[in-house]
């Protein structure tokens, strides 16, 4: 017998007909020869909606008791699935994060897994049991609810998959599965039958929808995720291990897989600060003790001795992050601060990128050709990134989408 883990997304089970759907789905793989562990998320909108009435409650909830809150949204969604897999006749159980063995750290609202104890599953699979799990959720060692982060079903599902040594690992969502670019810039974009783990992580972590910690996951167990629609058959994006050495001739892949755009990107820049031993550190790491992830920085070379820290944080955190600014700005010797807050990330990911000259200079060109002006640019090994206005964001996508021939890709 080969175990199946299955995830389904909050906008696949937003009402009963499409808890139905799922049921029908999950049922229709478990068979002779498969066993299925099931995980899902919460219906529709209902994480949303649960921050907003504790918003409403108070200003700052309590981080242990908002994940007692959150962790409910996908209890409902786990029984609802299991009552409707009974009514079709077949065995089901629904099991808390908890109850399915997921235990974390203490980190309310953004756990990570600490270890996974799957005794409770395997024994109620070897019952005859379909398994449903309640995604985005673990327990501590104290036995406290805790959650993964938002969109961390994702996870769930991929520490399942290695931990039960699964065949597959699929997961089904409103989508058919990861496209070139968003379809929503790029309306020529496409769907890509396979992308490596190591592409895959950079477009999540850069715009594309999937929680990246569930990629990082992937990569490091070696387990294959299948991305799929739960509305039709497609048969969707294979997320796994890609070897470009083992591409035949002839077959030689477009280097470039994917355009990734994010929209929620500010920059910060703090002027004329005393160029000296230890003052990125004195400003970076205030902000890191208050839990603001800086993403791009530039520092300006420096002109008599003094220098211009230039770095992006997410909208989210802008106020936060300049309030942080504003105090060690007069120890770092700068009066003054800018912002700007309507800025966007368009990267090009691909791993072919790295041993090839050129794709640089070609995006940049590609870009000026299309009058938008870079604000940074920042690169790992497979990707190049350039902030620009928000607005651009839309042309700068399509633009790249063409002139790296994503149509054909
Ligand atoms: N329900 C959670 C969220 O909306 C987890 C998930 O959807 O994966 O973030
Ligand atoms: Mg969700």
């Amino acid at each position: 017998m080969s175990i199946i883990v299955q995830k389904y997304g909050g906008s696949s089970l937003a009402n009963p007909d499409l808890i139905r759907n799922v049921a029908k789905r999950i049922a229709s793989t478990s068979d002779d020869s498969n066993q299925v562990v099931a995980t899902v998320s919460a219906m529709g909108d209902s994480t949303d909606n649960l921050l907003d009435i504790a918003s409403k409650i108070t200003r700052l909830p309590n981080p242990r008791e908002l994940d007692v809150l959150l962790s409910t949204g996908e209890l409902q969604s786990c029984a609802l699935v299991c009552m409707a897999l009974q009514e079709l006749g077949k065995n089901a159980v629904s099991l808390s994060g908890a109850q399915a063995g997921i235990l974390t750290d203490s980190t309310f609202g953004n756990a990570k897994i600490s270890n996974l104890s799957t005794d409770r599953i395997q024994m109620e699979l070897n019952q005859g049991n379909i398994v449903v799990v309640a995604g985005f959720q673990g327990v501590t060692d104290g036995l406290d609810i805790t959650t993964l982060g938002r969109g961390a079903s994702d996870l769930t599902a991929v520490a399942l998959a290695a931990g039960l040594n699964a065949e597959r690992c699929e997961i089904y969502t409103d989508v058919e599965g990861i496209f070139t670019a968003d379809p929503r810039l790029v309306p020529n974009a496409h769907k890509m039958d396979e992308i490596g783990f190591e592409e895959m992580l950079e477009m999540a972590s850069y715009g594309a929808k999937m929680n990246p910690r569930s990629i990082e996951l992937g990569m490091v167990f070696n387990v294959p995720i299948l991305v799929s629609s739960s509305m039709n058959e497609t048969s969707g994006t294979l997320i796994h291990e890609v070897n470009n050495m083992d591409m035949k001739v002839g077959e030689i892949r477009n280097r470039v897989r994917g355009i990734a755009t994010e929209r929620d990107v500010a920059k910060i820049i703090v002027y004329s600060v005393v160029d000296r031993p230890g003052i990125a550190s004195s400003l970076f790491e205030p902000l890191a003790q208050a839990d603001i992830s800086v993403d791009v920085i530039v520092q300006n070379s420096s002109v008599e001795g003094k220098t211009d820290l230039t770095f992006t944080v997410k909208q989210s955190q802008l106020d936060r992050a300049t309030s942080v600014v504003k105090k060690v700005a007069d120890e770092l010797g700068s009066g003054q601060i800018g912002i700007d807050e309507n800025l966007g990330k368009v990267s090009v990911v691909g791993t072919g990128m790295q041993d090839s000259p050129g794709y640089a200079a070609k995006m940049f060109k590609t870009l000026a050709t299309s009058g938008i002006n870079i604000e940074m640019i920042t690169t790992s090994e497979i990707r190049i990134t350039c902030i620009v206005k928000v607005s651009d964001l839309g042309k700068a996508a399509s633009a790249l989408h063409d002139a790296f021939e994503m149509d054909f890709n």
